[in-house]
């Protein structure tokens, strides 16, 4: 049995509805209790956090570890080290690598290097559509078997709508979400920064709040196209 006092910390907690300067007991990596700074007791190792926050380690349901394919701008072994230095014990990676993560063995990949790491949680994100082409769809049921979190796209909005609508389904069917990078392309236009006054001053070309909200209004529509998860039309392959 492993006992660590973090000692002096504010703990932030809001399943325990704490907020206040208070030691924490950890057994054996499991949170054993709170006790008053002036308890005595024996632990195995005591940690000063003095002026630290002490909290649930944080969850981003959308963070980019760039590997396979961009390891010069990070790893996810360097990812997971970002994460644990910032709070985070969770991350969820976005599947727009290169090549993009379309498979079981993309999904095993990145829990094998994730493993390797040793540090964070990494949940992986497999792609909506194989290479994020939008063309076809990427196989949901064998990245769901494999443990992927979610589906997206992301970088790239799901444009065609008979596409999203049938991921749509993946999702239900897996009770995974569709994480959409909501832009229409056709209204942004190439649009760099919001439209609007600023973008007038400075000469940049602006991109409509409309070019987001379309594809917003779109997919509740497809969404409520479907009342429940019987019944399902099965997408094609
Ligand atoms: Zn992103």
């Amino acid at each position: 049995m492993t006992s660590i006092r973090i000692r002096n910390g504010r703990v932030i907690d809001p399943s325990q509805r704490r907020y206040e300067v208070v030691d924490l007991v950890i057994v054996d990596g499991h949170v054993d209790g709170y006790i008053g700074q002036e308890a005595q007791g024996s632990f195995d190792r005591e940690i000063d956090a003095a002026g630290m926050v002490v909290s649930p380690g944080f969850v981003d349901l959308h963070c980019h570890l760039r590997e396979p394919g961009f390891e010069d701008k990070e790893t996810i072994a360097t990812g997971a080290m970002a994460a644990v230095a910032g709070g985070f014990t969770t991350i969820c990676c976005m599947p727009n690598t290169n090549p993009t993560i379309d498979t079981a063995n993309d999904i095993a990949f990145v829990f094998a290097a994730a493993r390797r790491a040793g540090l964070a949680r990494v949940l992986p994100l497999g792609t909506v559509t194989r290479g994020e082409l939008g063309r076809e769809l990427s196989d949901a049921t064998e990245m769901a078997a494999a443990g992927a979190v979610a589906f997206s796209d992301d970088g790239r909005p799901i444009w065609d709508g008979r596409m999203m609508r049938y991921a749509l389904t993946n999702s239900l069917r897996h009770h995974k979400p569709i994480v959409n990078h909501c832009e229409d392309p056709v209204i942004a236009d190439g649009g760099v920064m919001n439209e609007g006054r600023i973008s007038d001053l400075l000469g940049l070309k602006g991109q409509p709040p409309a070019a987001e909200e379309v594809m917003v209004a779109r997919d509740i529509e497809l969404c409520c196209a479907w009342p429940s998860a019987t019944d399902l039309p099965y997408p094609p392959r």
